[in-house]
């Protein structure tokens, strides 16, 4: 069991995606007749993230301990799992003789689920046996792996030990890196991607819109003598400004839009699935709703205005940076012909 689990833990380890690590876990797991669940602490503390996605349901019936696992929710609060503070706190490893019935009694919630989903006594998974694993990468438990399987003994608790913490120091890396990586292609003031996140996100985006034959437009704003908001109220006011700006800009458009703020004060917005005119009139939106947004400040309330150029991807444009220069002309002709107006790259070409 010893060297399964370490082959296993070096496939899981090799991985460097968070998500996809508890994949290969439950995969290689699966490799041994085991069937394996993850639940992690959220960054908040007190509720917890369950990955069981990757439970077998294929083979089990509805009255299974996967069964009765994959009907819980995806995010549990502490005291939906009564072995919160054993685990978590004293960081305790379990094993239990009868597996189906510790989920039973570790989620009270199962209970109240239906009757198909309780009938731990006469249940056909009764010989399972399973452990339940504190994940301990350092001094915190950052969650928790249950085990379970009929070839399972309790004199492997050393082995599973010891994998328990191979598998720990593997999850928190992947999310230190995944944090790393959010850090750097996030804006600290307002939260939007940077430039280099907007230009990674944006070359998925090309990607995917050109897979499926779409139109994808991007739209390129800069404020309006930004210079003077600075110099009249000082730069943190100015910051007030720009997080506003953020803030009206994102609560007015989709979800699938990528918004950056790839400059001091200029921003781009792609529009995948809209053409030219269709982001046209966003722009045309954004512009009322921009002209009217109001910031409250120390020294009252502020209003700017915005100029905006407009460009949709052809086949003459090879990336983002074509379709960004493309709208960063139109740009420069809004500010040319008089500022706080949307222009088209189809009208200056
Ligand atoms: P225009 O209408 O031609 O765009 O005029 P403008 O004053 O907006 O343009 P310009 O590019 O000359 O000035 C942009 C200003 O944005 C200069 C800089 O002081 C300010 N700025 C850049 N980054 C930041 C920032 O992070 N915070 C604040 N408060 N100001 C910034
Ligand atoms: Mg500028
Ligand atoms: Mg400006």
């Amino acid at each position: 069991m010893i060297t399964a689990l370490g082959t296993a833990a070096t496939r899981v380890e090799a991985v460097k995606q968070f998500d996809r690590m508890v994949e290969i876990l439950s995969e290689e797991l699966a490799e041994l007749q085991l069937q394996s669940m993850v639940m992690m602490q959220t960054p908040d503390g007190d509720q917890f993230r369950i990955h069981h996605k990757y439970l077998d349901l294929n083979n089990s019936s509805s009255d299974s301990i996967e069964a009765q696992l994959n009907s819980l929710d995806s995010q549990l609060a502490a005291q939906d799992f009564c072995y919160y503070n054993d685990v978590m706190n004293k960081k305790r490893i379990f094993f239990f003789e009868d597996f189906d019935q510790l989920i039973g009694t570790a989620f009270p919630v199962l209970d109240q689920l239906g009757p198909q989903v309780s009938k731990s006594e006469n249940s056909s998974d009764s010989d399972k046996k399973g452990f339940l694993l504190p994940l301990v990468p350092g001094k915190n438990v950052i969650g928790c792996l249950f085990v379970w399987g009929k070839e399972i003994d309790e004199l492997d608790t050393p082995a599973f030990s010891l994998f328990a913490s191979q598998i720990a120091v593997a999850f928190e890396n992947a999310r230190l890196l995944e944090k790393i990586q959010q850090i750097a292609i996030t804006d600290d003031l307002t939260g939007l991607y940077n430039r280099r996140g907007l230009f990674e996100i944006g070359r998925l985006e090309i990607e995917r819109t050109r897979r499926y034959n779409l139109p994808l437009s991007a739209i390129i704003m800069d404020i309006d003598h930004f210079k003077r908001v600075n110099d009249q109220y000082s730069h943190a006011v100015g910051d007030q400004v720009l997080r506003s700006f953020a803030k009206c800009v994102q609560e007015n458009t989709r979800e699938l839009d990528v918004i950056g703020r790839i400059g001091g004060e200029e921003f781009v917005l792609l529009l995948p699935g809209s053409n030219h005119k269709s982001a046209h009139r966003t722009a045309d939106r954004l512009q009322n709703l921009i002209a009217e947004n109001v910031t409250e400040t120390a020294f009252g309330e502020i209003k700017i205005t915005v100029s905006q150029g407009v460009a949709e991807m052809d086949s003459s444009m090879e990336d983002l940076n074509d379709l960004v220069q493309a709208a960063d002309r139109a740009l420069y002709r809004a500010k040319e012909t008089g500022r706080n107006k949307v222009v088209s790259s189809s009208i200056i070409n």
